[in-house]
């Protein structure tokens, strides 16, 4: 698919969005008609209203027309194996965005389920759109249909994506895979003056949408969803939604941001890190407004906020640039050059076990460490990031090849983290277990020259002990809620069954 960063004159009258953010994924040709048709935004990794580059650019375009906007959402039969864990949380907070961009934006939003490339370009074609605005992500799936819609939409229809997840949109930070964290920094440093910035507010549009059939029983097809993927259940600690996703961050900010730069590899110090994952990764919040919002403790605690600032953003976009550049980014195929020919080396040597994916998916390893990480994960949602490194790294010492224990990571990773299937998902596997973004360390069996983390050196850091105390109270308490959960369930169920006798 032929790409250009949008230049003045493929755009209708200028934008509040900066150009570079902007890509134009095709150029519609110009048609006689000169009633120009309405906006739509295709709404897929950046679900929100607010602090949207996507949705400020689709705006800008529809009012410089002078015609509607919509924002359309489509919903997939699957989606890398979504789960009721995320698919509960991604539309609870897709409910709220509903009724919040209707009521405050005069926004329309339209939901169709089924195939993106039937769906969106049927939609396009159907209200006589004039221009399809889209938000970026490196995942393969999504370039794929991006490039059918191409195909699919009329000639007269033009395609804009618009990266409003990074805060330097990645095409602008590189244009190849780039090896390191401390390579990429300085292009992501010299460009962030330009890009972080406050976003223009969105006033409720004046131009409506005529008629159509918007209305969504929301509580029906969240029931119905979750049923599906009932055997990962929805996480009750994470209420989903944008409104909520802003007031984590506020109390993050305010009370557990200090501690960023000497707890946040603690995993028995939960007052560090931000637990921002899930709003990352559905879009529900900016990782624009967590930068702007977090910079402003810059002069109290000035290493908590870099620190945060380099994971928010330098290794958070380093992920992006390396699902884009690297084919390969889940696979042992996606290895860094050196981390390759190391685990080669030692792909014959002896495992002290060899675990089936039974074991590991129900946590019965020899190691209570990472038994308890496993079942933070199962239970919880959501692995502490520490762990996580730990967790990735021991599965390649217990599967009988690198690329099995990446296939297994990745299947893990994706079923049972609700910020899973997200290009730090991919990138954090692919560093644990095959050096990427890495440098070598002295050479060991099975890892070779992969940076090992053991037992015995969790111990010397933190407190396995309470970690692991700590998860088994978690799983109980869990479990107990459910109990009590089926048990209100079958209760209402005798009730409602007793009143139709
Ligand atoms: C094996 C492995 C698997 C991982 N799987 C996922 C995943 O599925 N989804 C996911 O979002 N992250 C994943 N990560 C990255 C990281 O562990 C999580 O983003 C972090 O633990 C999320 O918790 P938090 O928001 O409280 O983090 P915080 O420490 O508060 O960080 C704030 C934000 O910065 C970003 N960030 C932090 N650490 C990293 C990192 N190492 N790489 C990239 N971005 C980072 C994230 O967007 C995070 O939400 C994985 C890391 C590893 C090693």
């Amino acid at each position: 698919m032929a790409t250009a960063t949008a230049s003045a004159s493929s755009l209708i009258g200028s934008t509040s969005v900066q150009l570079g953010r902007i890509r134009v994924l095709k150029q519609g040709i110009l048609q006689p008609s000169p009633k120009p048709g309405p906006v739509v935004y295709w709404m897929f990794r950046d679900q929100r209203l607010r602090d949207n580059w996507a949705l400020i650019h689709a705006v800008d375009q529809a009012n410089r027309l002078n015609v509607p906007v919509a924002v359309a959402f489509n919903l997939f039969d699957q989606f890398l194996g979504a789960k009721a864990r995320q698919l509960g949380f991604m539309l609870r907070g897709l409910q709220q965005l509903h009724s919040e961009i209707e009521e405050k934006l005069r926004i329309p939003f339209f939901l169709f389920q089924g195939e993106a490339i039937d769906t969106i370009p049927s939609f396009v074609k159907e209200c006589g759109a004039s221009l399809l605005v889209t938000d970026f992500s490196p995942l393969r799936q999504v370039r794929g249909w991006k490039e059918e819609i191409v195909k699919r939409v009329p000639d007269s229809v033009s395609i804009h994506e618009v990266d409003a997840h990074n805060i330097v949109p990645m095409w602008m930070t590189s244009d190849r895979l780039e090896g390191y964290a401390r390579t990429i920094r300085p292009k992501i440093n010299n460009l962030l003056p330009d890009y972080l910035i406050e976003f223009p507010p969105l006033k409720p549009q004046t131009k409506i949408w005529g008629a159509g059939n918007r209305s969504i029983d929301w509580e029906e097809l969240i029931e119905n969803e979750t049923r599906k993927g009932a055997d990962v259940p929805e996480v009750e600690w994470c209420e989903p939604g944008e409104i909520a996703a802003l007031e984590h961050l506020k109390a993050f900010t305010k009370t557990r941001l200090m501690n960023y730069a000497t707890d946040r590899n603690n995993p028995m110090k939960r007052n560090a890190i931000s637990g921002l994952s899930p709003y990352l990764h559905f879009g529900q919040i900016s990782a624009q407004r967590c930068a702007l919002e977090a910079r402003k403790f810059h002069k109290v605690y000035p290493q908590a906020v870099d620190k945060f600032l380099d994971e928010l953003i330098v290794w958070r976009e380093l992920a992006d640039n390396f699902c884009y550049y690297e084919t390969h980014y889940d696979s042992f195929l996606g290895a860094s050059d050196w981390g390759r020919v190391t685990l080669m080396d030692h792909a014959f040597d002896k495992r002290e076990h060899i675990y089936t994916m039974e074991q590991l998916e129900k946590a019965q390893t020899a190691d209570p460490l990472w038994n308890a990480s496993q079942l933070e994960m199962v239970h919880h949602g959501k692995m502490h990031g520490y762990m996580r490194m730990y967790w990735a790294k021991r599965i390649l010492e217990w599967t009988s090849s690198p690329q099995e224990a990446v296939e297994t990571a990745v299947y893990l990773n994706d079923k049972y983290h609700i910020d899973g299937r997200d290009p730090n998902g991919y990138a954090g596997i692919m560093w644990s277990i095959c050096g990427v973004h890495d440098n070598d360390f002295q050479e060991r069996p099975v890892y070779g020259k992969i940076r090992s983390m053991t037992y015995g050196g969790c111990r010397r850091k933190f407190d396995v002990d309470g970690y692991i105390a700590y998860v088994k109270k978690l799983v109980r308490d869990v479990k107990k809620r459910k109990g009590e959960t089926c048990l209100i369930a079958h209760r209402d169920l005798i009730t409602r069954n007793t009143r139709v006798l």
